[in-house]
């Protein structure tokens, strides 16, 4: 079995894995809120993982507010933001190929009378800047514009926006999940408020995330879990040590291995491109000249899609999203880029990860070829 999905998760790194047992013991359990030893020693813990994910992306430790993923960590900045603006003829700015739990969090606002502009990338998949400064109002509350596409890899110039929003006194919030242990991340230079990140995209656990929330100056989010008051207010809830401290052995490592790991994941995505774009009628989703290293998107013309993937048992990759992939419908983000429907169904994403060999990948691409051709065989003509 190859696994090319690692956009989609990561498996747990075993020195991760080490470090999160000791907090599910007899000594580990205290909770991370109690004012006496045992709680001390798993607050100590829950600290320093927050300086682990802090040192990833150039924040501050205060900066860190902890989260059950970035599907959380994005309901929270955004909805978040608006609420404490004062949800009521507010306007924020968004595109049609954000996540899920981006674009849903906006249509949820969007009934509760928020205006949201929906932007269109380009036919790259990017998200370009004057359309982002064309789009804004005297009411903009917040921008929210992921840095990494999580389906065709394309990064959006969220480095030239930032300090354009920062100007006009405008939010911008980042999600930043296949951004980061990809990509170098410096919040301490780059003016962006709010940041999702997701520990399971970077061989942490499930189940943990963390929003960046910027200090100075201060980005400020009414709560959306109300209770202890936990993490300064903003998230409360007692802390789930062991998948924190999981979280930042997790960071700390991506930090240490990113240009190892973006350097050789390029080169295997490179690699598979090669033996696949040398087949007719395939056709790269997303713009290769800003693309993110561990993600390649291809589509297959005059294929069916689900054929395609059901002649691909010992591979694990994706087609849209695993998160939409429920709803078996053609890729809103590849329809975004303007490809039609036949086209975004036949499309699969690739994602090595750091097991992944050479050898995987030309065992891949045999394998991908061998049924493109098959196919084609079977219903010559039907591109
Ligand atoms: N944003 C992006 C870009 C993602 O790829 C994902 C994971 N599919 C999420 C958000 C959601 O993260 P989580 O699984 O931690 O909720």
């Amino acid at each position: 079995f190859i696994d090319l999905d690692h956009a989609a998760t990561t498996p747990l790194d075993p020195a991760v894995r080490a470090a999160m047992l000791e907090w599910l013991d007899d000594t580990g359990y205290g909770n991370p809120a109690s004012d006496h030893a045992l709680g001390r020693r798993a607050r100590a813990a829950v600290e320093a993982a927050r300086a682990e994910v802090a040192a990833l992306i150039g924040a501050s430790s205060e900066e860190i507010i902890w989260t059950s993923g970035a599907t959380e960590a994005n309901n929270l900045a955004i909805k978040g933001a608006l609420e404490f603006r004062g949800a009521e003829r507010a306007h924020l700015i968004t595109s049609r190929i954000e996540h899920k739990s981006v674009v849903d969090t906006c249509r949820y606002l969007e009934t509760r009378g928020v205006r949201v502009s929906w932007l269109d990338p380009d036919p790259g998949g990017r998200i370009d800047t004057a359309r982002v400064i064309a789009a804004l109002r005297p009411e903009t509350v917040l921008v929210s514009l992921m840095w990494v596409n999580n389906e065709t890899g394309t990064i959006n110039p969220v480095a030239e926006l930032a300090p354009l929003l920062r100007e006009r006194g405008v939010l911008l919030h980042v999600d930043a999940v296949q951004a980061a242990g990809k990509l170098a991340i410096d919040l301490a230079a780059l003016p962006i408020d709010l940041l999702s990140l997701s520990a399971h995209k970077f061989y942490g656990p499930k189940g943990i995330g963390a929003l960046f929330v910027r200090k100075r100056p201060r980005a400020r989010l009414a709560p959306q879990l109300h209770g202890g008051g936990h993490e300064q207010g903003m998230r409360s809830g007692t802390l789930a040590t062991h998948q924190i401290v999981g979280m930042g052995v997790a960071a700390r490592l991506a930090a240490a291995r990113r240009a190892g790991d973006a350097e050789r994941l390029a080169a295997l995505c490179a690699r598979l491109e090669r033996q696949l774009t040398s087949l007719p009628g395939v056709l790269r989703n997303g713009d290769a000249a800003h693309a993110a290293p561990h993600i390649l998107n291809l589509s297959f013309a005059g294929i069916d899609g689900e054929s395609l993937r059901a002649r691909l048992p010992m591979l694990a990759v994706s087609s849209g999203s695993a998160c939409s992939s429920a709803t078996r419908e053609p890729s809103y983000v590849l329809r975004a880029l303007g490809r039609d429907d036949r086209l975004a169904g036949a499309s699969l994403r690739f994602s090595p990860g750091r097991a992944t060999r050479e050898t995987d990948i030309d065992a891949a691409a045999q394998q991908v070829r061998a049924a493109v051709g098959l196919l084609r065989e079977l219903a010559p003509g039907d591109a």
